[in-house]
């Protein structure tokens, strides 16, 4: 049995390219009680192998959430597979607006505690009293509803490049982090107003609208499928759009646009820009948004130092590496203090707070 990938990501992008064949980019989640999760991940790994599929998939007892690149051509193969498993049989795909073939190069079916690292004691609340989930139309109505605060479920980094109009963006590194700020802000509002929450694909509000009702919020809603869903629905109904600017995802493509609308900023100049770049130091590898004439001027780089760096041989730069782990600034996302204009959203998020009179 072959269970690991046997091409690089650099071979596989030369296959795919020879290939010329049209991929989708799909993911899709669900919760379900999975007994025995490694046997169903070399399962998946083998069939979706022999497919072709490619992408990162994790596995709980809980169970799953899939982000995957799948031939066309397969499409209806890989369906039928899906529908083959009782508790994928119709679930729903999240299909990527922008097609891109490039979106995963390999395919990693892991087994984790948790579908997603929400930081939650599952054990405490009830995660199956969730909140009313909403279609794109129902979601739009809520949004001119003076009674709704909406909610952005994600993370700093992802709401700063798009985000739906008059949400709240909690200026935030991680899911856990924002159920706590967003509690204590809405703290007197439990009942009489309305929780509108959303994320990229739904899953995050999955676990977040049942741990709100747990709180004590009244009205609890969830936009069904996230951004995603959302999006598709507008384009199929001829739907107003209410989403500003780009959708972060979590492959090689970043972003998705969604409208024409720039509402970040050049984390280097300030000019406007919603690219995400990682640093070109190995070392780094920093994740902050970059326009092109700093990209071109800095080299890919997050700082002169780095970009010094990537001038030295590469020996050199391997043996500055060793020892070292990764540079902390990987996981601060956008955060290093010598980017003169990644903003602040704290202050936003105070503001909001104060100018705002739903809140
Ligand atoms: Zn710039
Ligand atoms: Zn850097």
């Amino acid at each position: 049995m072959q269970l690991y990938n046997t091409l690089s990501a650099k071979e596989r992008a030369e296959l795919i390219a020879q290939a010329g064949k049209e991929r989708l980019t799909i993911s899709f989640y669900k919760y379900a009680k999975i007994e025995n999760p490694e046997i169903f991940r070399d399962h998946l790994f083998l069939t979706w192998d022999t497919l072709d599929v490619l992408g990162r998939i994790y596995v709980a007892h809980e169970g799953i959430n899939a982000q995957l690149s799948v031939p066309a051509d397969n499409f209806n193969l890989f369906k039928n597979h899906l529908d083959s498993i009782s508790f994928l049989e119709n679930v729903r795909l999240n299909i990527a607006i922008e097609h891109d073939n490039f979106s995963f190069l390999k395919l990693k079916v892991k087994v984790r505690d948790k579908i997603v690292a929400d930081g939650l004691n599952d054990e405490t609340f009830d995660v199956t009293n969730k909140g009313i989930h909403v279609e794109a139309e129902q979601f739009n109505e809520l949004m001119d509803d003076p009674n709704v605060i909406l909610v952005d479920m994600r993370n700093h980094y992802e709401s700063e490049i798009g985000h739906f109009k008059n949400a709240m963006t909690p200026d935030v590194d991680t899911f856990r982090e924002s159920l706590d700020i967003i509690e204590a802000d809405l703290k007197d509002h439990k009942e009489d107003k309305k929780l509108v929450m959303y994320c990229t694909g739904g899953i995050r509000c999955e676990k977040a609208s049942a741990y709100y009702k747990h709180k004590g919020f009244k009205n609890v809603y969830q936009l069904e499928g996230g951004i995603i869903n959302y999006v598709r629905q507008v384009q199929a109904k001829g739907l107003e759009n209410k989403f500003i600017g780009k959708n972060f995802v979590f492959d090689e493509r970043r972003s998705e646009r969604i409208s024409g609308d720039v509402i970040a900023h050049c984390h280097q100049c300030g000019e406007p820009a919603d690219l995400h770049t990682n640093c070109a130091n190995e070392a780094c590898h920093l994740l902050f948004i970059q326009c092109d004439a700093c990209k071109e001027k800095m080299e890919n780089c997050c700082s002169t130092h780095c970009q010094e760096i990537i001038h030295l041989p590469y020996q050199e730069q391997k043996a500055l590496r060793k020892g070292q782990g990764n540079s902390n600034d990987i996981f601060n996302k956008g955060r290093a203090g010598h980017l003169p204009y990644k903003k602040d959203l704290r202050n936003i998020f105070e503001n909001f707070k104060t100018t705002n009179s739903k809140v």
